[in-house]
């Protein structure tokens, strides 16, 4: 699997310290609050993790499961819910953890099925943000880091359901796609 990549942008050190920066931040600006973390799967899990042991607060926890991609490289226009909460949201801090943030469609339906339910307030922490693939006009609070507008996995991000457990963010070889 590792032969597979071209180049490594994030190691796990790297994207250790960006959990602790950002966890250490929640904690400063959820001072007081119980947040709900919403960590969007599959691609956030091992993200969620890592932020979450940095965080020093008494907070609840869910998964939800959405597709925007069919497999390929390239998003889809159309965002499906796949498997949803059982929790509340009305009134409470939420905050979701996603592995990157793209187009934005995927955020954006999840903000807007947030804020429909009566979340007092939704913010985003997301491994990786792709600014310049942005179609639609959302924002990530809490950013890991900023990628160039190329294909990564790993860390959680798959290509066709492989890769999510490299143990760091990498472009790959196009001859993957190729095959
Ligand atoms: P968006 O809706 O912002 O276009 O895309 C969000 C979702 O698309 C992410 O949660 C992720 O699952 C997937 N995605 C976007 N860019 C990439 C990428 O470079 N690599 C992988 N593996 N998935 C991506
Ligand atoms: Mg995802």
């Amino acid at each position: 699997m590792n032969n597979d990549i071209e180049e490594v942008l994030f190691d796990q050190d790297q994207i250790h310290q960006a959990a602790a920066r950002i966890g250490q931040q929640i904690t400063r600006d959820f001072d007081g609050h119980r947040p709900l973390f919403l960590s969007v799967l599959k691609g956030a899990y091992l993200w969620t993790a890592d932020v979450l042991r940095q965080v020093d607060l008494y907070a609840d926890l869910e998964f939800i499961k959405i597709s925007s991609y069919h497999g390929g490289v390239e998003s889809s226009d159309e965002i499906e819910l796949v498997t949803d909460i059982r929790r509340e949201v009305a009134d409470r801090d939420v905050i979701i953890l996603e592995d990157i943030v793209d187009t934005g469609q995927s955020l954006l339906f999840l903000k807007d099925l947030l804020a429909q339910r009566g979340a007092r307030s939704i913010q985003v922490a997301c491994l990786l943000d792709k600014k310049g693939g942005r179609k639609v006009d959302v924002t990530a609070d809490y950013v890991g880091f900023d990628v160039r507008n190329e294909f990564v996995v790993g860390y959680g991000l798959d290509y066709a359901e492989s890769y999510r457990n490299l143990p760091y963010v990498g472009v790959l070889k196009p001859s993957v796609y190729a095959k």
